[in-house]
C-alpha cells in the first residue's frame, strides 16, 4: 500500500500518557504492516541516561549534550518505563535543545521508514504539529486523568505491587501541565487530528475507528 507518489504513509498519533495511543500505534502497524516509533523513549531514553550517570535532568546544558549524543544503541535493555524515568523524561522534553537534537532521527524514520515500508507510524506528543506536519493522517488520543491513572497504574504495580494509585495520578497530571504548558512544541492536537476519546471504548473499538479512517484514505486515493 502506498500512494501514487510512493511517499509512506505516514500516521501521527499524539495525546497524553497512558491514553491508549501506544497500545493503537503498535496494533495498526500489526495490520497494516508499517514501521512503529515510540518517539517517548527518544525522550526517556535521554533522561534515562542522565539519572544513570547522576546527572540533573534539568541541567539543560548537560541535557543538550546528552541528546546529541544519543543513540538507540545506548538504552539497550534500560528500565525506561518506570515513574521515575517518565517524569525526568517530560523534564528534558521542556528543552528545546534537546528536542531540536531529536528530530532528524524522527523525521527521517518517517520519510524513510526502516525496512522500506510503505508506511510510518510514529507516537509522541508534537508528532503532527511539528515532527511530521504534512502527515498522511493524524490522531489525537486523549482519555481522562482517572482513567489513564488507572491503567498506568495497573502495569506498574506488576513490578511495584505497593505504588499507590493516587501518586500514579499525581505523577501523570504534573506531566501533562508540563507537557501541554511549555513553549516548544506543547502537547496538543493539530488543527486537522481526528480525536478519539478513549476514556470509555474498549481497544477493539478504538482500532475500528482508526482502521474506518484509515482505510477510507486508501480508498479515496486508489479512485
Ligand atoms: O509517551 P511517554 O510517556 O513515553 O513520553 C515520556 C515523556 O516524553 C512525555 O511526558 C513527554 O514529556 C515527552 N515526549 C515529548 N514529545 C514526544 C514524545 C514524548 O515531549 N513526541
Amino acid at each position: 500500500m502506498g500512494s501514487e507518489t510512493n511517499k509512506p504513509f505516514v500516521i501521527a498519533l499524539d495525546g497524553p500518557a497512558a491514553s491508549g495511543k501506544g497500545t493503537l500505534a503498535r496494533a495498526l502497524a500489526d495490520i497494516y504492516d508499517f514501521e512503529y516509533l515510540d518517539t517517548g523513549i527518544l525522550y526517556r531514553g535521554v533522561a534515562w541516561l542522565m539519572l544513570d550517570n547522576g546527572l540533573l535532568p534539568k541541567d539543560e546544558e548537560t541535557a543538550a549534550a546528552t541528546a546529541r549524543g544519543f543513540s538507540l544503541d545506548a538504552i539497550k535493555d534500560a528500565p525506561l518505563r518506570s515513574r521515575e524515568v517518565g517524569a525526568a523524561a517530560s523534564v528534558v522534553a521542556a528543552n528545546k535543545n534537546v528536542r531540536a537534537a531529536l528530530l532528524d532521527f524522527q523525521r527521517t524514520f518517517a520519510v524513510n521508514p526502516p525496512n522500506n515500508s510503505a508506511g510510518a507510524i510514529l507516537d509522541g506528543r508534537d508528532i503532527g504539529t511539528v515532527v511530521c506536519p504534512d502527515a498522511t493522517v493524524k490522531f489525537f488520543v486523549s482519555a481522562s486523568l482517572e482513567q489513564r491513572a488507572k491503567r498506568r497504574w495497573l502495569e506498574l504495580k506488576e513490578d511495584r505491587p505497593e505504588i499507590q494509585l493516587a501518586d500514579v495520578l499525581a505523577d501523570l497530571k504534573e506531566r501533562d501541565t508540563r507537557d501541554a504548558s511549555r513553549a516548544d512544541a506543547p502537547m496538543i492536537a493539530a488543527d486537522d487530528a481526528e480525536l478519539i476519546d478513549t476514556s470509555d471504548l474498549a481497544i477493539d473499538a478504538v482500532i475500528a475507528a482508526a482502521r474506518c479512517i484509515i482505510d477510507d484514505i486508501f480508498e479515496r486515493s486508489a479512485d
